[in-house]
């Protein structure tokens, strides 16, 4: 038998991305097809390095061709991030692939911890990450990476100044924070919000990221409209609590980004604290709020449900004392985060090939 690339092509047709429901071949995430006797090596190349499904699609690949050729083939892939255009933010940020607001309908349910922890997961997957912290009303991203009294670094570039994020275990951190008193903010106008803002995202070195995570004012006042609108988005991540599932703010904050002036997509919803983990027992759950709430309505409002993060002592004092649960929590907490983070990733790759098929058929 004598192996062909097109061949093997074909046996790799036969491997669908769950995602985007079409082939890998014509997806054109097979490349660079070598074969030496019965030794077949390619690249497989996917849409993020955080793609949670990565191993899946390896395994598949090497099964189609064992099953589709023959299972005496030695298969060798090669996983790779693809170079994409970015998404977003061709004009503002134009080496920034996803521009991903967390975002809530009220404060305190726990958007900067999930923005804090997502970004980390997202780095610990392999991605590059940049953090920014837009919450003018309250910056709680020092606080919570220990980074409080933190003064980013500037370099002069064509006479203009640019500030170098601040690197917090391989993410790229920049807050409102590291400028401003804690109570000064509050004070703010929208229009004085949103140009700090701009800057930061503008008189920033970013450079390359897959995913810049931004922790937005909360609400959808006059405030976190405007600061919305200065972002290039690729859409907005919600964080919910159970108390407040039923409630209209979460309604009022998907209605925002679907607003005209935005229209930007919802990445999903996010139910935080949504059951209960005791220190002593982290193997228990307790859904002292009831269950699947955030799921529900999510499925009501017709958005994504990215997933649930647990309650725990732990969280809140990792987060006050610079120690994000992602990183020094219990297994169970990383778990949650890593799972939403994953899903963080898998949604933004739909997002992605609906606009370039959007696109295309334009
Ligand atoms: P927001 O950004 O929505 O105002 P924060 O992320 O600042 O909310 O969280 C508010 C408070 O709740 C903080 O003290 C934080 O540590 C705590 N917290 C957030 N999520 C959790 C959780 N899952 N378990 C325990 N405490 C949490």
């Amino acid at each position: 038998m004598t192996l062909t690339e097109e061949k093997i092509l074909n046996a790799l047709k036969h491997v669908i991305d769950p995602d985007l429901k079409r082939d890998l071949v014509s997806l054109g995430m097979i490349q660079n097809v070598r074969i030496e006797n019965n030794t077949v090596s390619f690249d497989l190349l996917l849409t993020t390095p955080a793609c949670p499904i990565k191993d899946n699609l390896k395994e598949a690949c090497i099964e189609a061709i064992k099953r589709f050729i023959s299972d005496d083939i030695v298969v060798n892939v090669n996983v790779k991030a693809r170079e994409y255009k970015p998404i977003s933010g061709e004009d503002l940020l134009p080496g920034v692939r996803h521009v991903v607001a967390v975002t809530s309908g009220k404060g305190g349910v726990g958007k900067s911890t999930v923005a804090v922890n997502l970004a980390l997961a997202l780095v610990q997957m392999g991605a590059r990450v940049g953090l920014l912290d837009a919450d003018v009303y309250g910056p709680s991203v020092p606080t919570m990476l220990g980074l409080e009294g933190s003064v980013p670094n500037a370099k002069t570039e064509n006479g203009k100044t640019i500030l170098l994020p601040i690197d917090y275990e391989g993410l790229k951190v920049m807050s409102i924070g590291f400028f401003i008193d804690a109570d000064q903010a509050v004070l703010w106008r929208g229009p004085v919000a949103s140009g700090t803002v701009r800057q930061l995202v503008q008189d920033v070195d970013w450079s390359s990221l897959d995913y810049l995570i931004v922790d937005m004012p909360p609400g959808t006042g006059d405030i976190p409209m405007t600061v919305a609108q200065v972002l290039p988005l690729t859409g907005a991540v919600i964080v919910t609590t159970p108390q407040r599932v039923a409630q209209a703010d979460v309604r009022r904050a998907i209605a925002m980004f679907r607003h005209r002036a935005i229209n930007k997509p919802i990445i999903g919803l996010i139910e935080n604290m949504a059951y209960f983990i005791p220190e002593l027992h982290p193997d228990e759950k307790y859904y002292v709020f009831g269950k699947d709430g955030g799921k529900k309505l999510a499925q009501e409002l017709d958005v994504p449900f990215l997933g649930e993060i647990p309650l725990m002592a732990t969280i809140a004092e990792g987060s006050d004392f610079g120690k994000p649960p992602v990183l020094f929590g219990p297994q169970p907490v990383k778990e949650a985060f890593n799972k939403v983070a994953g899903e963080v990733a898998r949604r933004l790759e739909i997002i992605a090939a609906e606009q370039i098929t959007a696109d295309a058929s334009s």
